[in-house]
This record gives structure tokens, sequence and C-alpha cells, in this order.
């Protein structure tokens, strides 16, 4: 029996050590915090999942919340203030998934499968791993795989400057969970708003460990009006600074809050980092090789909502390739081809995603406003939301936009 580690039990992590014991693989995963931790700990993410990663948890029989549990994100609506017009908006659209969108705060999913992972015969170590800990179990396995978010750990593997334009954070994060906020018209959203040279804005239903409630999130440009997070010291403060920004520039958005409160005084985050895409394979001091998966290795600005979903869709392409392998040896060769097996996707939603932290140039602008009039566009977008691959190259391209746009509106 092929024997597998995985470092670090969070989205990608957990989804394939699952996965694999379902497959009858022997599994360890080594995780440095207990579930306890987790449940009770603050919030980490506001991790909207769309359809296809939604269909990876119930293929494997793991998403125990979005049939009854979890409210669903059933479209995306986008807006952008009027630069002269108080209070009104210069864009304003909203689209259809295909397919819902859920959000299931990870203090309630991680916990949950870790569980399941045990209760299937998986061996979960509670330690931070390091190195040392990573040479014994390359010796004792046949694959190691490093599945450890933003932990120090990943830093093992080399940036890849080609894949990562940017060397420093292009958004002060904050994410504000709440109850208590007047719902959507029609159908839920996630409500996107674009404030120009200020940063984004968006919101959307979620499930937290006190029930339904709905995140905020906040994308502040560095140095502008929306990277206020500094001098917030308590979770009063962070509700009364996520309120007192919506009034700023967002009215709209601030009358749907007038009664909200925190889910609890854990669920607030602030914070910031440099999307990063490292070399998928790290050497060990020993000569061992070691693949990374998820964030670890292709960390993404969560400006538009893909993290969870890539951590999600490589651990598919991770157990394709693993079951493929048989029994053969996981060598450096096949470390690398199943990386690239799952750029051949990301690098459309590293692409889109590092674009859309940059001022969006007149051919997007054009794209947004002409969505107002032409709802085929609206969908388009929003279901883009689920497979990136679909925005290219008429979203990056001026000349294949103008081509679009046209037959869109001769059709
Ligand atoms: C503000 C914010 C908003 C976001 N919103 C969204 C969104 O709306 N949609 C979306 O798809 N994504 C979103 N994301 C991103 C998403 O949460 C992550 O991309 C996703 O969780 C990555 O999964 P992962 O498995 O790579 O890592 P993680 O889920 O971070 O799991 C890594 C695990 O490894 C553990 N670990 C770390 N180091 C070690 C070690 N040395 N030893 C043992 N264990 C270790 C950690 O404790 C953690 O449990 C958001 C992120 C942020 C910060």
């Amino acid at each position: 029996m092929r024997k597998i580690t995985i470092i670090g039990g969070g989205q990608s992590g957990l989804q394939l050590g699952l996965g694999l014991l379902k497959q009858g693989y022997k599994v360890r995963i080594v995780q440095n915090r207990t579930a306890e931790d987790i449940k009770t700990g603050r919030v980490m993410s506001s991790q909207c999942m769309f359809g296809e990663s939604v269909q990876n948890e119930r293929d494997l029989g793991i998403d125990f919340w979005t049939e009854d549990q979890c409210p669903p994100v059933e479209g995306i609506s986008f807006a952008v203030p009027h630069p002269e017009e108080a209070g009104a908006k210069a864009i304003d659209w909203t689209g259809r998934l295909d397919r819902f969108a859920y959000s299931v705060d990870q203090r309630v999913k991680i916990p949950v499968w870790l569980e399941e992972f045990e209760r299937l015969g998986g061996q979960l170590v509670i330690k931070e791993a390091g190195i040392s800990d990573l040479e014994l179990y390359a010796r004792e396995d046949d694959l190691v795989l490093v599945a450890s978010g933003k932990g120090d750990v990943g830093r093992l593997f080399e940036r890849d400057a080609e894949k990562s334009p940017y060397d420093k954070p292009m958004r002060a994060l904050a994410l504000t969970y709440v109850t208590g906020m007047t719902p959507r018209p029609e159908h839920s959203a996630v409500c996107f708003n674009l404030i120009p040279g200020v940063g984004e804005y968006f919101v959307f239903p979620a499930l937290t460990t006190t029930g339904p409630c709905e995140i905020m999130v906040f994308e502040g440009v560095p140095g502008g009006p929306m990277d206020c997070w500094g001098d917030v010291k308590s979770p009063e403060q962070h509700l009364a600074k996520s309120k007192e920004i919506l009034s700023t520039f967002l009215p709209w958005e601030a009358e749907r809050c007038t009664n909200i409160e925190l889910t609890d005084d854990n669920g607030i985050l602030a914070g910031r980092f440099p999307p990063t895409v490292r070399k998928p394979v790290a050497t060990l001091p020993s000569g061992a090789k070691v693949l990374g998966i998820g964030d670890a290795v292709c960390l993404n600005d969560p400006i538009t909502g893909q993290g969870s979903n890539n951590a999600s869709k490589a651990a598919k392409v991770y157990m394709d390739r693993i079951l493929a392998r048989d029994d053969l040896p996981f060598d450096e060769a096949w470390m690398q081809g199943t990386f690239n097996a799952y750029w051949d996707y990301a690098q459309w939603v590293v692409n889109w995603t590092n674009m859309m932290l940059l001022p969006p140039p007149p051919h997007v602008l054009n794209i947004m406003g002409t969505a107002c009039a032409e709802p085929r566009l609206a969908n388009r977008i929003t279901n883009g939301f689920d497979d990136p691959r679909d925005f290219f190259p008429w979203f990056a391209d001026p000349q294949a936009a103008e081509a679009y746009l046209s037959q869109l509106q001769a059709a």
C-alpha cells in the first residue's frame, strides 16, 4: 500500500488526503493546529467556492453543508460609484451563476474534515512540521506533499520570479463576519464594488460557527483610505471601521448594514501578503524531493476569490495524477509534471487575478460598462469566476475585447 504524507490540513491537504484514503492509500496529515484550535480561533478566509470546486467535494462525499445548512450565493453583482453624483452608481449589473457558490467558514469545515480523516483511518499528527520532520517523512513514505498555505515551511520552495509580477502586497485586506445585514433583493450574490483608486469591497452570504452570516471583504489599495486597519484595536472598532468605510464610499452597501453585529469576536481579520508563485519541487538537505500544493506554491490575492477554488482544483489534479502513477516512483519529473498539469489551469487564474490588482484599463471598463445593458455579458463574467479560463483572451486583450463586444452587440 502506498504511503503519502501531507504537511498542512487545510482546503488542499485535507481534500486530497480524504480522497486518497477513500482510494485505499495510507495517508498521514501533519497539522499544526488542532480541530479545537481552529474551531475557536480567528477566521482565516472568506472561502467562497464556485460550482466546480463544490462539485469536487460532492464527488468525494465530503460536502456536508451545501445541501441544507449553508446559504447559497446565486449570482454576482458589480458596481462602481459615480465619480460626480454622490450616492449614484456609474456601473451597476448583476449576473446569475449557472451553479450556486457556497462559503463554509473554514472554522466549520476543517474540524469536521479532520474528524472524518481520522474516522476513515488517516493518521493525524498534530505538530509544526520543520525540515527534519520532512526528511523523516520523505524517508518513510512514497511521497511528501507540502500543503502549508501561508505557513513558513513553504519558503522551502523558491519564489518563481517569472510567474510572480509583484514583490509586495497589493492590497490591505480585512474580513468582517456579521449577522443582521439586509439581504440583497431578488436573489443572493457576491456584491462586488470597485472604488477606483481606493480598493474593492465585496460581501456575500456564508455559513459560520453560529449559523448563517454575511462576510464583508475589504481590499484597500496600500496607502489609500481603505488601508486603515492599523489603529483598530478591538472587535468593536473593527466593526465600526467597516461601517465607516461603507458610509464614506458605498452608501447603498451602508444601507444594508444599519443593524449588523459581529458573528463573534473572532469573526474579524486584517493583514496583507504579496501574491507569490513558487517553484513546485523543493530539495531537502538530504537530496529528497517534496512537492508543493495550494497556497504554498500558488498564492493569489483574494480579490477574485479564487484561493480555495484553486486549492480544490489542485487537489483534484494531484489526486488523478497520483492514482494514474500506480506503483511507479513519485520522482522529480512526475512532481514537476503534476504541477504543470495544474498550472495549465491555474496560470489563467493567476493572470486574471493579477490583472484585477491594477487600475482597470479602458477596455476592461468598457466590458464592465457594456454588461449593464447586456445580460449575456453579465452572466458570462459571473460564470467566469467558476472557470476563469473563459476570460481569455477577450478580457485581457483590447482587440479581442472589441471584437467580442461587437460580435455580442450584432447578435
Ligand atoms: C482575506 C482572505 C479572503 C479569502 N477569500 C477567499 C474566497 O472568497 N474564495 C476563495 O476561494 N479563497 C479565498 N481565500 C483564499 C483561501 O482561503 C486559501 O487560498 C485556501 O485556504 C488555501 O488552501 P491551502 O490548502 O493551500 O492552505 P490553507 O487552507 O491555508 O491550509 C494550510 C494548513 O497548513 C497548516 N500549516 C502551516 N504550516 C504548517 C506546518 N509547518 N506544519 C503543519 N501544519 C502547517 C495551517 O495551519 C493550515 O491549517 C481568501 C484568503 C484570505 C486571506
